[in-house]
C-alpha cells in the first residue's frame, strides 16, 4: 500500500452519537456503519477515547458476569451464528477484495492519498485516480466500494470545488465522513474528519467549498431522491446505481 504523506489529523466538530460508539464498541454495528465510525475515530481523538472507555468498561462487566451453565445445544446454536456472521463480513471484504483476474488486492500496492481511512483501503483495486469513478454530474464522480450484507451501500464521493449536489432527500439513514476538503448544506459547514448523520426524510443541498475538491465516505441505506424540478429526472438513474452521495 502507497499513500502519499502523512498529513495531520485534526479533530472534528462533528461526531457519532454516543449510542453509535456503544453499538461500535458492542460490535453490533452493520460492517457498513463501522467503516464509517473507523474512518471518523482516525481523525477524532475524542471519540477514539470514548470507544477505548466503552472497549474498557465492557470488558470488566464481562469478567463480572458469573458463568453460567448452558445446554450443548443452545452452544452449538451460538457457535454457528458466530461463524456465519463471520463468513458474511468475510463475504463483504471479498467483494471489492479481489481484482478482475482473481488476484487479491491486498497483494497489490496502490498509490492513493494520505486522506483514505485505513478502514477502507482493502476495497482498492485500483490506485486512487484509476478507480472506476462514475460521473453522476458535471460536478460528482463516486465509486462503489462495497454492498454489506444488509444491502446498504458504501461509495466514495468527490465533488469539485464550488461544486453543488442536486436538492434531494433520503429513502433510509445516511452516514457521510468528510476524507478532504469541505462541504456545505442548509445545517452547516462540514469539514474533514466530520461524521455526519441523516435520518429518513431529511432533505438538503451539499455544496463544496470553493478552495479545494471535497472528498466524502458515504453509507446509504437506500437510494436517495432527488427533489428539485429540474432533477427528479435523475431518480431511476439513482436507483440503477444506488449508492449516490450526498
Ligand atoms: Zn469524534
Amino acid at each position: 500500500m502507497t499513500r502519499n504523506d502523512n498529513s495531520m489529523k485534526s479533530d472534528s466538530n462533528n461526531h457519532p452519537s454516543i449510542e453509535h460508539l456503544v453499538e461500535y464498541s458492542a460490535g453490533s454495528m452493520a460492517l457498513s456503519r463501522a467503516m464509517c465510525i473507523s474512518a471518523h475515530v482516525e481523525h477524532c481523538s475524542h471519540c477514539r477515547n470514548t470507544i477505548r472507555n466503552l472497549n474498557a468498561i465492557g470488558s470488566e462487566q464481562l469478567r463480572d458476569i458469573e458463568p453460567a451453565g448452558v445446554s450443548a445445544s443452545l452452544k452449538d446454536r451460538v457457535m454457528g451464528k458466530i461463524q456465519r456472521d463471520a463468513q458474511s463480513k468475510a463475504d463483504v471484504v471479498s467483494l471489492a477484495g479481489s481484482g478482475s483476474d482473481g488476484e487479491s488486492s491486498e497483494k497489490r500496492s496502490f498509490t492513493m492519498p494520505s486522506f483514505v481511512p485505513r478502514c477502507i483501503t482493502q476495497f482498492f483495486d485500483n490506485d486512487y485516480d484509476d478507480m472506476a469513478w462514475t460521473r453522476v454530474s458535471p460536478s460528482v464522480r463516486m465509486t462503489a466500494l462495497c454492498t454489506d450484507t444488509n444491502g446498504a451501500k458504501v461509495a466514495l464521493v468527490r465533488i469539485k470545488p464550488g461544486g453543488r449536489m442536486a436538492h434531494h432527500s433520503h429513502i433510509g439513514e445516511e452516514v457521510t465522513v468528510v476524507l478532504h476538503g469541505a462541504f456545505s448544506d442548509e445545517d452547516g459547514m462540514y469539514q474533514a474528519g466530520d461524521f455526519v448523520f441523516r435520518d429518513a426524510d431529511h432533505k438538503h443541498t451539499p455544496v463544496a467549498t470553493k478552495d479545494s475538491e471535497c472528498v466524502c465516505l458515504i453509507t446509504l441505506d437506500a437510494p436517495i431522491q432527488f427533489t428539485g424540478l429540474f432533477t427528479r429526472w435523475l431518480n431511476p438513474l439513482l436507483r440503477r446505481n444506488h449508492p449516490l452521495p450526498a
